[in-house]
Formats: C-alpha cells, structure tokens, sequence
C-alpha cells in the first residue's frame, strides 16, 4: 500500500541531536536543541520540580488512575493564573477555559483542531521565520498558511513595518499566531509600545490572535512581564487562543506538560468552546498524561514552591544572559568580523547570530558544534567550560 510513499528529509533541529549524540569527538557542543542546561553543559532536573516530585509520589491514595479530558485541575488553575495574572478580570468573569494538553506543540493542535472547526476563516499568518513545526502542525489541520513579516536580516532585528503591513493586508479576520514572548528563532519580540500598536492593527483587521507562549519566564526571568502581551490583549476585550508550555520553565520537556486556554467575550460561549476543545481532546489523547501535571499543579499551588520557581527561572534566564554577554565579549576581543551586539539584545534561549548557512556547516561538520541551519543557536548549550572554543571557532570560520 505505501510503494510510492515519498521520503522526506529528517527534521532539522531533531536530527542535530541525533548527529550530536553520535559524535564522539571531545569538544563536541550542543548549541541545536531548545533545552536548558546547567553550567556544565548538563540537563537539569529544578530542584523545585524534585521537591514537588517528592510530593505528588508520596500523596496518600496516590494512582494511575485517569485525569478527567479536561486535566489536572490544580494544573490548568494554576495555569491560567500565570498567564493572565493574579487579578485578572477576564478569568474572574468566567470568560477563560483551560484544557490540559500535550505540551505546547499538542496545545497549538489542540487550538488549530478546534479552529478548522468552529472558526470561520482557513487563512493562518505565523511569523517568518519562526519555530518550523508551526508550519506542520497548522496545514495538518487544513489550514492556508501565510507569513507575516518578523525579522530585518540587515539590522538584525524586528521588522516592524513589515509586521503591521502584514496585518494590514491579510486577509479579515485571519488567525495570527503570536509568540507570546522570547520569540523562536530570532531572540526578538516587540516593544511595550509596538504590542500596543500591533493590537490596534489587529482589532481593525478583525484577525484572531493565537498565542504561543512556550518560554514564559525565559524572557526576562519574570512571570509577569513575559505574560506582558496575553494579559494587554485580553484587557483590550480580544478573544484569543493561548497554547502554554512547561517544557522549558519547569523543564518538563519529555512529561509533556501544557495547556491550552479559551478567552470569550461570553461566558456560556466560553463553556461551549471549552466543552467542543474536550471533545476534539478526547478524539485524539482522550486524556493526558498525569505526571507532569500533577508536578507543575504542585508548584503552581503551593506558595512557598511557587516563590522557589521564579527564583530558578531567574536563575536559568541570569545564567544564559551572562552566556551572551560571554560570547559577545569575546567575538568582539577576538576581533571577529561583524558587529555582535545583536546576541545580547536579544533574548531568551536562542541567538539568531546571523552566521551564514555555509559557516554553519563548517561549524557542524569541522569544529562538531551544532547549530540550526539558519545560524539559530541555544544559548543555553554555553558554559564556561565551551564558550572559549564555540568564540574561537566562529571567529576562525568567520576570518577566513
Ligand atoms: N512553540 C515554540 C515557539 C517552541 O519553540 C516550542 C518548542 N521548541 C513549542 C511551541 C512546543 O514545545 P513543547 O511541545 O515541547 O512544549
């Protein structure tokens, strides 16, 4: 039955770790993959995540049992506080319902599943370049995909204009996918003042915002301010989808912990929605997977694990700035061709450094330091112990 099936390359920044792992040479660096790594270059379990571990393994009457379709409700509560804030007016008014899913990729389904039924237009604009399994996970569910102006390659950074014509000429009522904050690749997100504008443009055109909020707190270490864009748009009375991911806040990556949350301007509308996304749940996962929730649910709703996780996310996000500037500083010392202030602008995981697709293969394949094809690297993969070798190296592909 599958004779002509066509073969189709390996992705991208998946198969970077396969070849990493692979590799046996000493000074190897894993700069592909957006995962967190300590000062050694190692995965990290937060302590705060063992704590809460601890916790959920020794609850008396603990199980396997099912999680309702809807999830964990300690898990999603606590979930939706975050993002919205502490007082937030649209989830005392009922307007909000939150849904477990399968981390932030399953939740950004979840939402697109939910769209190509109930939403009215197929037209979705994902930014260019962004996180290349938006392109995937929205055609799967029929979608015409489009991209909107992100990033200006000369000045190495936002290209606004682009953005907002962008949003002008789209097609009305078009979903847009936004990053909620630490936009992927580029390391770049929009101003205070240009989410204000980029809101208005959005309201005249009457598009639908989707937010893709998988590095909260990855940003600027703070909760609150990397929510900055979600809690403008739902105070300006938007309706809006948001897929929310712990992978990297919490580290969660593999228990593929998240959640998706419904924003109404009606509260029974909001209940139906909610209701129809649990059935469009329940066809594909019936029910999520407990562990991680149970874990994020634990921190989300004790005070005191709570304060510890915002005390580690500031840690994480400290210990990459201090990577960028490390990185930055030494180009700079060495003398490499280019200006590289752009890499501490920029911020959460990544760095768009800018590096040519043709160095970035000498990269990979002479110096065993792997980086995505379009010179994204995880600034997160720096540590003392590599930094010295990743400057040099780049600055002997980029000198000769
Ligand atoms: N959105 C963006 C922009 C991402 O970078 C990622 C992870 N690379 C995700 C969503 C989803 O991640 P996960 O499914 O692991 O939560």
């Amino acid at each position: 039955a599958f004779e002509s099936i066509s073969e189709i390359p390996p992705d991208p920044i998946l198969n970077l770790s396969t070849l990493y792992k692979a590799d046996d040479f000493e000074k190897k660096v894993d700069l592909g993959v957006g995962a967190y790594r300590d000062g050694e270059g190692k995965p990290w379990i937060l302590p705060v995540v063992s704590k809460a571990e601890n916790i959920v393994i020794n609850r008396p009457g603990r199980n396997h049992e099912y999680l309702p379709v809807g999830g964990f409700k300690e898990f999603t509560t606590g979930a939706a506080r975050i993002a919205f804030g502490e007082d937030s007016e649209v989830l005392n008014n009922g307007l909000v319902y939150s849904i477990q899913s399968i981390s932030g990729t399953g939740s950004l389904s979840l939402g697109g599943m939910f769209l190509s039924r109930f939403y009215n237009s197929k037209n979705i604009f994902i930014s260019k370049p962004t996180w290349v399994n938006h392109h995937d996970v929205f055609s799967a569910h029929g979608f015409e995909i489009g991209q909107y102006a992100y990033w200006d390659p000369i000045k190495k950074s936002l290209d606004f204009d682009g953005f907002v014509k962008s949003i002008r000429e789209a097609p009305e009522g078009s979903v847009f996918v936004l990053h909620a904050c630490a936009h992927n690749p580029t390391g770049v997100d929009p101003s205070k003042e240009q989410w204000a504008i980029l809101a208005d443009e959005i309201a005249k055109k009457k598009h639908f915002p989707f937010f893709d909020m998988a590095y909260q707190g990855y940003a600027t270490g703070d909760l609150d301010n990397d929510a900055y864009a979600v809690r403008l748009f739902a105070s300006r009375g938007f309706e809006l989808l948001l897929a929310q991911s712990f992978a990297k806040n919490m580290g969660l990556y593999g228990e593929r912990t998240g959640c998706l949350h419904i924003l109404t301007n009606n509260k029974d509308a909001t209940r139906r929605a909610g209701k129809q996304t649990e059935k469009c749940s329940r066809a594909t996962v019936s029910t999520c997977p407990r562990y991680g929730a149970e874990i994020a649910g634990t921190i989300l709703s004790s005070p005191e694990l709570f304060d510890e996780w915002k005390q580690t996310l500031k840690q994480m996000s400290g210990r990459v700035l201090e990577m960028r500037h490390a990185l930055r500083d030494r180009l700079v010392k060495l003398g490499t061709p280019g200006n590289w202030d752009h890499i501490v602008n920029q911020i959460g995981m990544f760095s768009f450094t800018g590096i040519s697709y043709p160095n970035v293969q000498i990269l990979v394949k002479k110096y065993h330091i792997y980086l995505a094809d379009n010179g994204r690297i995880s600034v997160a993969g720096l540590n003392h112990n590599n930094i010295d070798y990743v400057a040099n190296s780049i600055h002997e592909v980029i000198s000769t």
